[in-house]
């Protein structure tokens, strides 16, 4: 099955809570230099932005804890069908592979 991934910009409080857990599920350690997703900060705008690296397997694992759902693990196919409901410049974002 294609996964995709979907980060939701809007929703994102900028805890970093995704960052922990990716670290602890690959590498075993609480260490968010060893995350393969990244909370990008606009400290000005309020703006927090999770950005996944290239080394994200897809695993699903931050998905599972995000406290407000920003970032959520589907099927390729209805993450197109979500982002073609979203309107033109907004978020979410899918990420593919598979
Ligand atoms: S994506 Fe979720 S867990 Fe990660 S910083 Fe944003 S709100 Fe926190
Ligand atoms: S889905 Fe990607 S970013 Fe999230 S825990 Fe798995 S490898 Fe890390």
């Amino acid at each position: 099955m294609r996964k995709a991934i979907i980060l939701d910009a809007d929703a994102c409080t900028g805890c970093r809570v995704c960052e922990l857990i990716c670290s602890m599920a690959k590498h075993g350690e609480y260490n968010p230099k060893k995350s393969y997703i990244r909370v990008i900060a606009n400290i000005d705008f309020g703006v927090y932005l999770p950005v996944l690296l290239t080394n994200c397997d897809f695993c699903g694992e931050c998905t599972e804890w995000c406290p407000v759902e920003a970032i959520s693990l589907h099927d390729a196919g209805k993450a197109a069908i979500m982002q073609r409901k979203s309107k033109i410049g907004q978020f979410p974002i899918p990420f593919v592979r598979g």
